[in-house]
């Protein structure tokens, strides 16, 4: 018997947007939730407790960079990954595609296999279905995902047919290759912005009969508009009654934006990458900590937070950290935007299951929006 389940529990009739409970052999999921990235199986500064204490509930890790350092196998010997990095709820593992046509040298790609140059030492690499899986499998995260092809959002549309149709391609090949019963394999929805391209795709996934979809291949320099109008006539064509992740999404606006569209799950670099470049989200929109008009600041980075950068220092000591480049600077405030991600969606859950995510959205636009 299946070790997941995905139990809804609201849905808002007039958005979409949904709160329901993922079960997962590390435990569950109240969705919708956001992943924090743990890109080489650290989410960098912080302790798996600090995670845990800001809400998180799930983490995701990056098998392109894993499987390069310090491989796959390496990780599997020291008994997985949720053992390796000391994290024992759910972890979610992507396929390694997306960093292999982003990050390394691509050599040459058909719809065997992608041969690739690794961006640490050059060595020349394979990534096909089966391979993704085989590391994934090493890795043992709870949620895999099938190697897909991701092109540009903006690419001609012969190129965006050819990664869809490889794509679904690819997604039959990793369900056949996949050994182990304890995780949960999605497909990846492809298809630009394109609804035809979109509908193509979801059409030959759904019947492959995966235990949860992603939809892929956005906010890679489309405009926010596009991503949302994609997510309108995409979303609604993926099960209802299985967990949807928007692969790599993104802002907190766009985050409210697909919550209200049907997504379920989310990851992004954004809070912990920004958060050691001195830049935090707060309630009443992002603050640029290196900004000199924060050096006498003696208020907390945002006054509606409860989290140990907010309620314990002020902005000036925030600011003077990064001015002087210490460590800490970085950690208090990826800590802190980690924290404003888990109460967004929280509060949004909340906002579904007591029907007010209309106006919950409304309100919090407003808010964004009013920042000078
Ligand atoms: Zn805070």
């Amino acid at each position: 018997m299946s070790q997941f389940s995905f139990q809804l529990e609201a849905t808002d009739p007039e958005t979409g947007a949904r709160a329901g409970t993922w079960t997962t052999p590390h435990g569950p999921v109240q969705t919708p939730a956001f992943m924090p990235v743990g890109t080489l199986g650290t989410v960098k500064g912080l302790l798996p407790d600090q995670l845990r204490d800001a809400g998180a509930q799930m983490v995701l890790a990056n098998t392109y960079h894993l499987a390069l350092r310090p491989g796959s196998e390496v990780v599997r010997e020291l008994g997985g990954l949720h053992r390796f990095m000391d994290w024992d709820g759910p972890i979610l593992t992507d396929s390694g595609g997306f960093q292999v046509f982003s990050l390394a040298k691509l050599r040459k790609m058909d719809d065997e296999k992608a041969v690739f140059r690794s961006h640490i030492d050059g060595s020349l690499l394979e990534l096909s279905p089966e391979r993704a899986v085989q590391i994934q499998e090493d890795l043992g995260a709870d949620c895999i995902m099938c190697l897909d092809e991701c092109p540009p959002a903006n690419d001609v549309p012969e190129k965006i047919r050819a990664a869809v149709d490889r794509t679904t391609l690819w997604a039959k090949r990793c369900r056949d290759a996949q050994k182990r019963d304890d995780q949960a394999l999605f497909g990846i929805n492809q298809g630009g912005i394109d609804e035809g391209m979109r509908t193509r795709s979801a059409e030959a996934l759904v019947p492959l009969d995966f235990p949860g979809y992603a939809v892929g291949g956005l906010s890679v320099g489309e405009a926010p508009a596009d991503m949302y109008r994609t997510l309108d006539f995409t979303v609604h064509q993926l099960p209802e009654h299985k967990p949807r992740y928007l692969m790599g999404v993104g802002r907190p606006v766009d985050i409210l934006e697909a919550v209200c569209r049907g997504i379920d799950l989310f990851d992004c670099v954004m809070p912990t990458r920004n958060g050691r470049n001195a830049m935090a989200f707060t309630s009443s929109g992002p603050v640029r900590l290196r900004n000199a008009v924060h050096i006498r600041d003696e208020s907390p980075l945002d006054p509606e937070c409860d989290c140990i950068a907010c309620t314990r220092y002020s902005r000036g000591y925030l600011r003077h950290l990064f001015a002087a480049k210490e460590m800490l600077g970085g950690i208090l405030v990826s800590l802190h935007n980690i924290r404003f991600y888990q109460k967004l969606v929280h509060d949004l859950r909340i906002a579904v299951k007591s029907g007010t995510v209309a106006q919950f959205r409304a309100n919090q636009l407003a808010r964004w929006n009013a920042q000078p």
